[in-house]
């Protein structure tokens, strides 16, 4: 076991500080990485805060990891040392049933292993995320970082930019696909270029009016602000998909009057009890609400590379790690452009 500097909270209202991790000796199997940024996710907030209510203390966030790797375990065939990598919200999953084989190690029968609140699969450890100086992964859930990615501001594709994109190929968003983004925070900025670079037709739609110019400087054809009853009642029927980021509870109704015939209102934000809304909105025009969990490990390389080659990357501000309970509050304010990444050179 290595002794391990990391920031992690005790309580659910301790805030974020810091602690000593172990990670494992290398199995066959593993790769060592030494951590280099790693993003803050909404999900680390909730985590932190146990608002999801099954958060095992001490608890270690982080799950959008980027470094280089310190070591490799014998078995090991993919990756050398000082090669970039990254890793996202899964760590293993049972790599046998048939989400597995499909490529949705995310939607693992068995359930996977989260890179944080999770436990090993070998030996029963708790999982510690990415606030931490290193981490020691299996091969099969490491990802390259391809030449000509920014480490830092990759590593919100990690889970901002995975979740957004895998729901809009999934759903086969292309040219002449009218796509909302609801909440432009972290994932709502990836997914406004997403969708750009997948050829749609983008809307940026949000609480916050003053984020409209930068909605437009990502690539946002249009902006909708969702408090201005008179701009949502004109913009009714006119959307094919909308991906619903907002972190928090909330009413669907009024986004379910955005869609078109066949529309889909795709949710990655809350997880929560919904509001009630009226079936008939869906029945409708054959309407549908779904939702979107990150994505496999083969979708998440594609998305890097595709980001390598579109020269894609995440819009970031990188803190200090002693700064991280401030920008938990800022995030929750709504007050992020976009993705707070932590350089773990200060830690
Ligand atoms: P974030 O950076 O805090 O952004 C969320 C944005 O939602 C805010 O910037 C704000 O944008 C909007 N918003 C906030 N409160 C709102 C409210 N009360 N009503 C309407 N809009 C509101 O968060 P994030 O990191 O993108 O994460 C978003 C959610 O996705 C979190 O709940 C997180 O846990 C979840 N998540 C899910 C997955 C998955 O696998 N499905 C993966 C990662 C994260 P505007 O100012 O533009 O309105
Ligand atoms: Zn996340
Ligand atoms: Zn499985």
């Amino acid at each position: 076991m290595t002794a391990t500097p990391a920031y992690g909270a005790t309580a659910p209202d301790s805030g974020v500080n810091p602690l000593t991790i172990e990670r494992r000796e290398l199995r066959g199997e593993d790769v060592a990485i030494d951590i280099a940024f790693c993003g803050v996710c909404h999900s680390d907030l909730h985590a932190a805060r146990n608002d999801w209510g099954r958060t095992n203390y001490p608890f270690v966030p982080g799950h959008e990891i980027v470094g280089t790797v310190s070591a490799v375990g014998s078995g090991v065939t993919r990756f050398k040392v000082g090669d970039r990598v990254a890793v996202g919200t899964t760590i293993d999953s049972c790599r046998k049933c048939d989400a597995c084989a499909d490529g949705e190690e995310n939607y693992c029968r068995e359930g996977s292993t989260g890179t944080y609140n999770g436990k090993d699969r070998i030996d029963g450890s708790p999982t510690f995320g990415g606030y931490s100086k290193a981490i020691v992964v299996a091969e099969p859930f490491v990802l390259r970082v391809p030449d000509g990615l920014d480490m830092a501001a990759a590593a919100p594709l990690l889970c901002a930019g995975i979740t957004t994109y895998s729901p809009l190929k999934n759903w086969n968003v292309g040219p002449g696909t009218r796509v909302g983004v609801i909440g432009l925070g972290g994932l709502g900025h990836m997914g406004v270029k997403f969708a750009k670079a997948l050829g749609a037709e983008v809307t940026m739609i949000t609480t916050s009016p003053e984020k409209g110019a930068g909605a437009v400087r990502l690539g946002a054809d249009h902006v909708l602000v969702s408090t201005d009853k008179a701009a949502m009642r004109a913009a009714s029927r006119s959307f094919d998909f909308l991906l619903d980021t907002v972190p928090v509870k909330h009413d669907v109704t009024p986004y379910l009057f955005l869609l078109d015939r066949k529309g889909t209102l795709c949710i990655v934000g809350m997880i929560e009890l919904m509001e009630p809304f009226h079936s008939g909105l869906l029945l409708q025009g054959q309407k549908a609400v779904s939702g979107s969990g990150v994505g496999g490990i083969a979708q998440t390389q594609e998305m890097l590379d595709l980001c390598a080659a579109k020269g894609i990357g995440a819009e970031i501000e990188v803190i200090p790690m002693d700064q991280i309970n401030h920008a938990f509050e800022r995030m929750e304010q709504a007050d992020v452009r976009y993705r707070f990444v932590i350089d773990m050179e200060t830690l």
